[in-house]
């Protein structure tokens, strides 16, 4: 029989996420939920409950369970939200989105790796999030605005066309700052102005792309 890594999920929530001050429940429900051990490669399911980015392929991976935590619990996400991801990379954020807001919208600009995430996504039976492959830093203007915005690839300043995207009250989440390291900002729509707010240091693969870095 395979194993279903119970166990280790609600350990990873307990001494991972809670304790170190996330509060959410909807996050921790949603995170004790989802199986990411089928988000990592076959040979590395063993560690995907570590307290650790993992490799996914292409030089990408997949996030730190703690920063997934923190950012979807930054996002705010309320039951009827339409959510836009950029970098899908293996699709874990985006499982996790499913399951807290009514429709998510991932993009992925390397195919294999959408190709990956449509695959894991379908394998859990996530059928309001949905896998684009494109340039995620033009958005997706075709099912704007989004309630809330999160970017999982680290970013010199936020594209423009995502806070064009952003609905009145959304919030946008993403990492910002140099290629080696950033700060996790998260900004919040009133109106015509944006708030933004810091919660601390990341470090992230960077977003490439038209309004990202170069290659
Ligand atoms: N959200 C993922 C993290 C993936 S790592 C998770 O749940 O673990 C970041 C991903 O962003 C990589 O797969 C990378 O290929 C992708 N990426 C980088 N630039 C991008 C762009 N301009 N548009 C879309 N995806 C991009």
């Amino acid at each position: 029989m395979e194993r279903d890594y119970t166990e280790e999920r609600r350990r990873m929530v307990d001494q991972q996420i809670r304790a170190r001050g996330v509060r959410s429940a909807r996050v921790a429900a949603a995170m004790l939920d989802v199986p990411r051990h089928l988000f990592v490669p076959p040979g590395l399911q063993g560690a995907a409950y570590g307290d650790h980015p993992l490799p996914i392929g292409s030089g990408q991976t997949i996030s730190q369970p703690y920063i997934v935590a923190v950012m979807t619990e930054l996002l705010a996400v309320e039951a009827g939200d339409r959510i836009l991801e950029i970098g899908a990379g293996s699709g874990y954020q985006a499982a996790i989105l499913g399951r807290l807001a009514a429709e998510v919208w991932t993009i992925e600009r390397l195919p294999e790796l959408a190709d990956l995430a449509e695959r894991n996504l379908a394998g859990i039976g996530a059928e309001n999030v949905h896998v684009v492959t494109a340039d995620g830093t033009l958005g997706l203007p075709e099912h704007a605005p989004y309630d809330g915005i999160i970017v999982t690839a680290a970013t010199p300043s936020v594209p423009q066309p995502l806070f064009d995207q952003l609905a009145d009250g959304g919030r946008l989440v993403a990492p910002v700052g140099s290629r080696g390291l950033q700060y996790l900002m998260c900004y919040t729509r009133k109106g015509d102005e944006i708030v933004p707010a810091s919660w601390g240091a990341v470090c992230f693969v960077p977003l490439i792309g038209e309004h990202g870095w170069e290659e």
